[in-house]
C-alpha cells in the first residue's frame, strides 16, 4: 500500500463546534470592533462583535421566539434550510443556526420550486430561512408538496434583515427574531458531539442524484485550521476579501464566510458576479484577496473593466472548484502585471465531501507549478489508485483517495452510497484522476465519476435524465459533459431517444421545445448548453447502466466532424 502523507507538519485539531471556535476560542485574536462583513452595494458593515451578538440573538429567536410567534418549534439537531443569495444576513443566519445547535442545509438560490422541494424533503428540513426575493419560489415549493399556506407560513422565516424594511404580513421575519434576547450560551458540540452533523450541502458524489453531504462540526473546525495554515496573508497590510462566489456552495460557506472570519479578514459581500461591479469593488474596497472560479479568471483576462479600475490593491486570487489551466493562468497573470497589479493566482482542489479544501498550491509557487493544484494539506493522506484495487506507480495517473479529519461523515440516509465512497479504512474515493510529481504536487487530469461541472456548479446527469424522461415524447435519455474551450467549462449535453420517429425539421423543432420545456423545471446552470441530440438508442451495459464513455466518444466524433 502506497500512502502519501502531507508534507506539512500536522496541526493540532480542536473538538469545538464551529460557533464556539470562531466566536470564543479564537474570537479575541482580532479586535471585536473591526469590520467582519461589508455589503458591497451599500457599504453597510457589521463588526466582529456585532456578528456575534446578531448570531446569538438570531439563535435565541430560532429556539424561543419563533414558536411563540406561531412558527414550528425547532430544537437541537433539527434541520433548517437557508435559501438565499449572498447577503449581509447570510452569515448571521448560518452562525445563528449553529449557535442554536441546528443543522443547516444550504440551497442553491437559483433553484426552481421542484429542486428546492427535493432538498427540503430529502434533508427533512423543518423551517426555511428565505430571502424576500425567493419567497414566491418557496411558496410554490410548499404548493408542490401539498402543504397549505397556513402550515407553510409556520415554516418560513423571511430573511428581511439588512434587505428591506420589516413587515411582511403573515410571515415571521428575521427582524422579528432579532434583538429580543441573546442565547446566553451557544449549544456546545465538543467531545463526542463534535462528530454530529452541522452542515448539509448537496452533492451527487460519484453517481446518482444530489445527496445530503453530512459535514460534521469537527470537519469544519479541521478544514478551517488546516486551510488557515496555508492561506497567504504575510506581508499584506489591511487584508480584505471579495466574497462573490455563492455561499450555499461548500467553497463559499467554508472558505469565504467562515475562514475569512477566523482569519480576521473583513469580507466584502457581493450578490452575484458582474465584471464591472467586481472590478469596481476591488478599487472601492481596496480588495487584497479574491476567491474565484476559472470562468471568472477568463473574464478577468479579457474584460476592459480590468483596465478601467485601480486593481493594484489585489494581491491574491484563489481559484478552485474546477480546473484552472496553465495557459489561462499565464494570460491572466501577464494582463494583471501589465496594469501594475502584483497578484499571485493560486489554485486549490477539493470537494463538498472534503469540506472542501484538500490540496492547495502554495501561492509563492503559482507560476513555477502552474497547472498543478498543489500540495496535500496538513493532517491529510492520499492514495492514487488504479481500478479500485492497485496503487498507481509513481507518476502514473489514478483515482485520488483521501483520508483525514475533513472527510465527511456520510451521505444522509444513504448507507449504500456512503459505503461505496468511503472504505472501511476511512479512504474517500474522490472520483477524480490525478497525477503526483516527485515533489508531491498533484494535478487533476480527468474525472472518473459522471458528475458535470458547469462553471464550478454541480450538474448531476442522473437528475437531468430523470427530468428528461418525464417528457411525454422522450423514451430515454443520457447526459454527459462536453468541454467548451471558449467558456473554460463543461456544458451539459443530452442524448435523447424520441418516443416516435421524427423528420429532420420536426426534430429541430422538438429539440427547441425540449429546451423550453426544461426551463421551469431546472435551474439555469443545468440548462443543456452543450445541446441536445436525438439518437436511436442510449448505449447501456447489460445491467442497464448508461455507458457514458460511449456517449463521450459519440460527442468527440461529432466534434471532430465539425
Ligand atoms: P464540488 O463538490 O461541487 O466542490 O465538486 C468537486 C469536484 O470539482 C471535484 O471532484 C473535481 O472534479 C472538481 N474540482 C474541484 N476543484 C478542482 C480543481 N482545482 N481542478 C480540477 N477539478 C476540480
Amino acid at each position: 500500500m502506497k500512502i502519501y502523507p502531507s508534507s506539512y507538519p500536522p496541526v493540532p485539531l480542536v473538538r469545538d463546534s464551529p460557533f464556539t471556535y470562531l466566536f470564543r476560542t479564537r474570537f479575541n485574536e482580532y479586535s471585536p470592533s473591526s469590520p467582519a462583513y461589508i455589503d458591497a452595494a451599500s457599504g453597510f458593515t457589521i463588526t466582529r462583535a456585532q456578528t456575534r451578538e446578531l448570531s446569538l440573538s438570531f439563535a435565541y429567536g430560532l429556539r424561543h421566539t419563533l414558536a411563540k410567534m406561531g412558527g414550528v418549534p425547532v430544537t437541537r439537531g433539527d434541520v433548517v434550510m437557508l435559501f438565499s443569495p449572498n447577503s449581509i444576513a447570510w452569515p448571521v443566519v448560518l452562525f445563528g443556526g449553529w449557535a442554536a445547535g441546528l443543522r443547516m442545509t444550504l440551497a442553491n438560490s437559483s433553484y426552481t420550486p421542484r429542486e428546492v422541494a427535493y432538498q427540503w424533503q430529502d434533508s427533512k428540513a423543518k423551517v426555511v430561512v428565505v430571502h424576500p426575493n425567493l419567497l414566491a419560489t418557496v411558496l410554490d415549493m410548499f404548493k408542490l408538496l401539498d402543504i397549505d399556506l397556513t402550515e407553510a407560513q409556520r415554516r418560513i422565516i423571511v430573511a428581511d434583515w439588512g434587505v428591506i424594511p420589516p413587515g411582511l404580513q403573515g410571515y415571521v421575519c428575521m427582524s422579528d427574531l432579532l434583538g429580543k434576547n441573546m442565547l446566553p450560551e451557544e449549544e456546545k458540540f465538543s467531545g463526542e458531539l463534535a462528530q454530529d452533523t452541522a452542515l448539509l450541502c448537496y452533492s451527487s458524489g460519484t453517481t446518482g442524484k444530489p445527496k445530503g453531504v453530512e459535514t460534521t462540526h469537527q470537519n469544519i473546525t479541521s478544514v478551517i485550521d488546516i486551510t488557515a495554515k496555508v492561506w497567504p496573508q504575510d506581508e499584506i497590510t489591511a487584508p480584505r476579501t471579495l466574497g462573490v462566489l455563492p455561499y450555499y456552495h461548500v467553497y463559499g460557506v467554508i472558505i469565504l464566510v467562515s475562514l475569512q472570519f477566523f482569519l480576521g479578514i473583513p469580507m466584502v459581500i457581493m450578490t452575484q458576479f458582474d465584471p464591472v461591479a467586481f472590478c469596481r469593488a476591488i478599487e472601492q474596497y481596496k480588495i487584497t484577496h479574491a476567491c474565484v472560479v476559472p470562468p471568472i479568471c477568463l473574464i478577468m483576462s479579457r474584460h476592459p473593466a480590468v483596465e478601467q479600475f485601480d486593481m493594484r490593491s489585489l494581491r491574491q486570487m484563489f481559484s478552485a472548484a474546477a480546473p484552472l489551466s496553465k495557459s489561462l493562468l499565464e494570460t491572466l497573470d501577464s494582463r494583471l502585471r501589465k496594469i501594475g497589479a502584483d497578484v499571485c493566482i493560486f489554485q486549490g482542489y477539493g470537494l463538498t465531501e472534503t469540506s472542501p479544501t484538500a490540496i492547495v498550491l502554495p501561492s509563492k509557487e503559482y507560476l513555477v507549478k502552474a497547472g498543478s493544484v498543489g500540495l496535500l494539506l496538513p493532517n491529510m493522506e492520499a492514495r492514487i489508485m488504479v481500478d479500485d484495487v492497485k496503487d498507481a506507480n509513481e507518476g502514473e495517473p489514478g483515482e485520488l483517495w483521501l483520508r483525514g479529519p475533513t472527510i465527511f461523515k456520510g451521505y444522509l440516509d444513504r448507507p449504500d452510497a456512503t459505503k461505496s465512497s468511503i472504505t472501511e479504512q476511512g479512504w474517500f474515493k474522490t472520483g477524480d484522476i490525478v497525477t503526483r510529481d516527485p515533489d508531491g504536487y498533484y494535478a487533476v487530469v480527468d474525472r472518473l465519476k459522471e458528475l458535470i461541472k458547469y462553471k464550478g456548479f454541480q450538474v448531476a446527469p442522473a437528475e437531468l435524465e430523470s427530468v428528461l424522461i418525464q417528457h411525454p415524447d422522450i423514451a430515454d435519455a443520457g447526459v454527459i459533459g462536453v468541454y467548451s474551450e471558449a467558456e473554460v467549462t463543461e456544458l451539459p449535453r443530452a442524448y435523447i431517444v424520441t418516443a416516435r420517429q421524427l423528420g429532420l425539421k420536426e426534430s429541430q423543432q422538438f429539440i427547441q421545445d425540449v429546451h423550453e420545456w426544461l426551463k421551469d423545471k431546472i435551474s439555469r446552470h443545468k440548462h443543456l448548453r452543450g445541446g441536445i441530440a436525438i439518437v436511436d438508442a442510449i448505449p447501456k451495459s447489460a445491467a442497464g447502466k448508461i455507458l457514458r464513455r460511449q456517449l463521450r466518444d459519440i460527442a468527440q466524433a461529432e466534434l471532430d466532424a465539425t
